[in-house]
Order: structure tokens, then sequence, then C-alpha cells
């Protein structure tokens, strides 16, 4: 049975590791760094992604400049907002938590983001420094999912990765990651004809559909490692709520080698990559 990539601890470690940095510049540079989280509207779920963001700030020494504006706050209110964050020296990440209202263009929001703040890594300009090779702020979830496999010493020079989704803030800078380690990488989505003749070839699958249960054992090669970056939010046959990842966890498991909980794997992974970014931003800014 599968060994786990444990997300939850190797997160963990990053935090401490970076709240002793940040206790050592601190001292130098007289003030920790901050990260400012945009909230707009009340949707639960960004609510709750948030608070957990800020609880890990809070945990390292990251200072937290979060705005919550209603749901009827206006796009030109809220560009003034990041023009002024953009300027404030005590800010070095800026990030919008989507998803937005529907009267907001998210895609402006976050063009107007300085790049060096942008610690999500979404900005078009980083995410042009992740194509051509060059050093910038990468994409938090696909950052995590490497730094896990990298803790792990998972071979991935050369080995066939397959990355089942295509979205903009997982699956394509995740398959361009997996290519900058020297991985050969095909990227499968919604439109891919027999994804398990895809999916059997992986010595690395990486599953970020959000369809749980999408990927079984029979289409998992056998001693593949297995990363599940999926989160949804089923209801079991007893009628209960709980999160499961786009893996069917206990038959994949039997198969595997490696494989990440949900929760527990890259959940937490991603957090500590927003952390992490910050801080280089911070360092970054400070350096001189
Ligand atoms: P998305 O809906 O934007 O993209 C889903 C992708 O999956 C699309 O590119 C689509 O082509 C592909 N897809 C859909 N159905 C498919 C199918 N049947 N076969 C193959 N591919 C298919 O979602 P996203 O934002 O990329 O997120 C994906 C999942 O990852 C979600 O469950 C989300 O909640 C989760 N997520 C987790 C974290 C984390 O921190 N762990 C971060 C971001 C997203």
């Amino acid at each position: 049975t599968a060994k786990i990539l444990d997300g939850k601890a190797l997160a963990a470690k990053i935090q401490k590791e970076l709240a002793a940095t940040i206790t050592e510049s601190q001292l130098k540079i007289g003030r920790p760094p901050g990260l400012a989280v945009l909230m707009v509207g009340d949707n639960p779920a960004s609510a709750a992604y948030i608070s957990n963001k800020e609880r890990a700030c809070a945990k390292v020494g990251i200072a937290s400049f979060g705005k919550h504006f209603p749901t009827q706050t206006s796009q030109t209110e809220l560009e003034d907002v990041i023009a002024e964050l953009n300027q404030d020296e005590q800010v070095n990440g800026i990030l919008v938590q989507l998803p937005l209202p529907k009267h907001l263009d998210a895609i402006s929001l976050l063009h107007r983001i300085a790049p060096d703040k942008d610690a999500d890594g979404l900005h078009p300009v980083n995410l042009g420094r992740l194509v051509r090779g060059e050093a910038g702020l990468r994409s938090c979830t696909p950052a995590g999912v490497i730094r896990l496999l990298e803790e792990y010493k998972i071979p991935l020079l050369g080995k066939q990765a397959v990355v089942v989704g295509r979205s903009i803030l997982v699956g394509k800078p995740m398959a361009l990651m997996l290519l900058e380690v020297d991985a050969t990488v095909t990227i499968a989505h919604s439109r891919t004809q027999d994804l398990k003749t895809i999916t059997q070839n992986a010595d690395i699958l990486i599953a970020a559909a959000g369809i749980p249960g999408l990927i079984t054992a029979q289409m998992v090669k056998l001693g593949a490692v297995v990363v599940d970056v999926g989160i949804n939010r089923i209801t079991d046959s007893s009628g209960k709520s709980r999160l499961v990842g786009d893996i069917d966890f206990s038959t994949t498991a039997m198969v595997a080698e490696y494989i990440t909980p949900v929760p527990g794997g890259i959940g937490p992974m991603t957090v500590a990559m927003l952390l992490q970014n910050t801080v280089s931003s911070y360092l970054q800014a400070t350096s001189n």
C-alpha cells in the first residue's frame, strides 16, 4: 500500500523555517513582511480560506493587511485599493480572493497588482516568467506540489508526468513547473479522449479536475506517484458533508507507491507557498 506524501507535516516544517527567517530579518529590517488579502462579498468558502491564510500568517509572523469589501463595491474602488497597496512598503504580497461578484472584472484587477507583490503568482508577468524559465513568483498550488515531491526525493527528470486539468490556477502552471524539472509532460483535460490510456502511462500523476473520484485504481500504473490537487465537498451516504479529492483514495493507494491525502496533502502546501512567496518578496524588496 502506498506511502503518504504528508503535505501537512511539510507545510508545518516550512512555516517553522519561515518563522525563523522572519525573526532574524526583522531585526535588521525593522518590520515584518506583510500580506494583504482582498475579499469582496460573503462567499463562505472564500471566508474560510482567508481565515486559514491569515491564521498561517500570524503563526509565522507575517502581518495581515486584509480588507473585506461589501458585495456592491465598484471596480474603481478596488483598483484604488490595489494601487495604494502597491505603494505601501509594509505590504509585500497582495492577493484577490476569487471568485468575485459578477459585476467585477477579476482579470483586470489581477493585472493591476505589482508583479513583485503578486503572492499568488498569477499575474501575466509571473506566468510569463514561468514560461521563459526565469525566476519569479510561482503559482502556489503547483509550487506546493513540486516542493512536496522534492521533499520525498521523487525522481522527476525524464519521467512521464500527466497533469489532469488545464486551468490557469493549477493545470497549466503545474505542467510548466514539471517541464522546468525535466519531466516529460502530458496535459489531459475535459476534451481528452481515452483518459485512462494516458493516465496509465504516468510515473507521476497529478489530478486537478475538480471531479470527485475521477481517477480510480484501474487508471493508475503500478508504482506511480499520485498527487491529488482536487478539493471537493461531497455529501456521503450517511448524509455527512466532507472533503474529497479527485482520486479514489482507498483503491488507488493499493497500486500507487506514493499518494497525497485530501485533506492534508496539497491544501496546506498551497498556504505554505503563499507565505513563502510573501517572504521572498519581502527579502527581495528589502535587500538593498
Ligand atoms: P477548474 O474547474 O478551473 O479546472 C478544471 C480542469 O479540469 C479543466 O481544465 C478541465 O478541462 C479539466 N477537466 C474537467 N473535467 C475533466 C474530465 N472529465 N477529465 C479530464 N479533465 C477534466 O478547476 P481548478 O481551479 O483548476 O481546480 C481544480 C481542483 O483543484 C478543484 O477541485 C479545486 O477545488 C482544487 N484546488 C485545490 C487547491 C489546493 O490548494 N489544494 C487550489 C486550487 C484548486
